[in-house]
């Protein structure tokens, strides 16, 4: 029997519930509106709407794949960050909201740069580099929110690569953005130099890696993920590799797991490059990111 959109989302709740999902009312509303193609508001505009018969067989297709505990993200294809929807793929993490925290911090250090002023008249155009960059999410954000900055964004997942230069081409952003193969900061060319890095590096433990949720542990890429025994490789490569990538006075700013924002502020003391490094926390009130100033002494090689 042909159900209506409040039958059909009421239904798939209850039956997400039954399997497990955290937020099945609102998986089932996402879910929902991409099958018929329409934005989640639309859904509350005609709730008495009846499914066609393919609306309903591709809704039937995402609660199964949903249930066998497939990201919503990754079933839809896309995802909001801040004030940009951006398409994911298993070859990159999905953006979380706690992410935005970064970004937060990477605005406030490019608008104190020489200013906006500067590089409205041509005299100065911030540069920045997006390690990492998974589906451009960063990057991308900074691109969207500060119309002065040039970004770098590189990715070791060729994949990853082919997303994010897909995003930055749909926002229309491909011109600010350079989304690069490499791994870390290794395949730069020597010379260039930045004001700001940034990074979302993988930092996850071994042993809470493997204790990961299915849904992320099965379906997210373990290169985005996992930081090795104690989470902290990639930035016992990145945090001394940056002080000499970055220009005099400019900022490295990196995400960090829960409980580790003092390992990697230490790290940052030991590259003995920084000026004694700060914290933010995310909404959660959790410290998330970590970053670090060059110090006059450093000038970036
Ligand atoms: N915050 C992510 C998670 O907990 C991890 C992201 C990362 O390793 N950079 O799933």
């Amino acid at each position: 029997m042909a159900a209506s959109v409040s039958d059909a989302l009421r239904a798939a709740t209850e039956w997400l519930r039954a399997s497990g999902s955290r937020s099945p009312r609102r998986d089932a509303e996402l879910l929902l509106a991409n099958a018929r193609g329409v934005d989640r508001t639309e859904l509350f505009r005609a709730p008495e709407r009846v499914l066609t018969p393919v609306e309903e067989r591709r809704f039937d297709g995402y609660l199964v794949r949903r249930q066998a505990r497939e990201p919503v993200a990754y079933i839809r294809g896309h995802r909001a960050f801040r004030s940009i929807e951006l398409e994911v793929t298993p070859a990159v993490l999905i953006p979380r909201p706690e992410t935005e925290t970064l970004v937060d911090v990477a605005l406030e250090v490019l608008a104190a740069l020489p200013g906006p002023g500067a590089a409205a008249s041509g005299s100065y155009e911030p540069l920045a580099l997006d390690v990492g960059t998974g589906s451009g999410c960063i990057a991308l954000a900074l691109a969207a929110e500060n119309p002065y900055v040039r970004l770098v964004a590189t990715d070791v997942s060729e994949a990853a690569v082919e997303v994010a230069r897909r995003n930055a081409a749909r926002l229309g952003l491909g011109g600010r953005v350079d989304i690069r193969h490499g791994d870390l900061l290794d395949d730069l060319p020597s010379r260039e130099r930045f004001d700001l890095i940034v990074s979302n590096p993988p930092y996850i433990p071994e042993a809470e890696y493997r204790a990961l949720e299915a849904n992320v542990r099965d379906y997210e890429p373990r290169l985005a993920l996992h930081g090795g025994d104690d989470g902290l490789d990639v930035y016992r490569r990145l945090i001394p590799g940056s002080a000499g990538r970055l220009r005099p006075g400019g900022v490295l700013a990196v995400e960090v797991g829960a409980g580790q924002a003092a390992a990697v502020r230490a790290l940052c003391a030991a590259a003995g490059a920084f000026r004694p490094a700060q914290e933010r926390a995310d909404l959660a009130g959790t410290p998330r990111v970590v970053f670090a100033r060059l110090s006059t002494r450093h000038a970036g090689g």
